[in-house]
């Protein structure tokens, strides 16, 4: 199935300039949601995963549908000042600024086998981050899966070390 199709392109959003790569439009599709989710477990199915970890929002679509397909637990991985309970920090670098992101600090238990998932992999700033905090926790990730990567942006060279899949390459924009 072409995923591509059902991704759609919003010039301008959320600021002049950026061409936002919205997937509702694969969300709201049966055959493509189960089929994007069928493909990532193709991969990772086999790595004992017992956590998944989704970034903050649209991490947390499929990211859940994973964790319950591969009977592991789900973590949130939040933009801060979200999360109840105490939590770790990772502050990152953006164009202009920085932002951070939150988990909390029992999500990961000792041993824990992490799948990272987020929607779209830009620059890499966010996953490298979420890496990092997951990390800090004792968790071990074995494999990082978008739905979506701008290889154009060099994501990757930010997560070297990590197996990392995508369903959707754009080479450019
Ligand atoms: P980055 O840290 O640069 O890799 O940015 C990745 C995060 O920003 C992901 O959580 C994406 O949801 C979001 N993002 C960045 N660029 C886009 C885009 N063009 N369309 C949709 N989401 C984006």
């Amino acid at each position: 199935m072409d995923l591509q199709k059902l991704i759609r392109d919003i010039p301008d959003f959320p600021k002049k300039g950026i061409i936002f790569k919205d997937i509702t439009t694969l969300l709201k599709n049966p055959a493509g949601l189960n089929d994007a989710a069928e493909q990532i477990l193709a991969l990772v199915k086999d790595l004992g995963i017992t956590k998944v970890a989704g970034i903050e929002s649209r991490g947390f679509i499929l990211g859940g549908l994973l964790a319950a397909r591969l009977q592991a637990g789900f973590i949130p991985i939040r933009k801060p000042k979200k999360l109840p309970a105490p939590v770790y920090s990772e502050s990152y670098d953006l164009e202009y600024g920085t932002d951070t992101i939150e988990m909390h600090k029992d999500a990961i238990t000792a041993g824990d086998i992490v799948l990272l998932h987020d929607d779209l992999l830009a620059t890499g700033g966010t996953a490298k981050a979420a890496c990092n905090i997951i990390e800090k926790a004792g968790g071990k990730i074995v494999h990082i899966s978008f739905i979506i990567e701008l290889a154009f942006l060099h994501g990757k060279d930010k997560l070297q070390g990590y197996e990392i899949s995508s369903l959707i390459k754009y080479d450019g924009e």
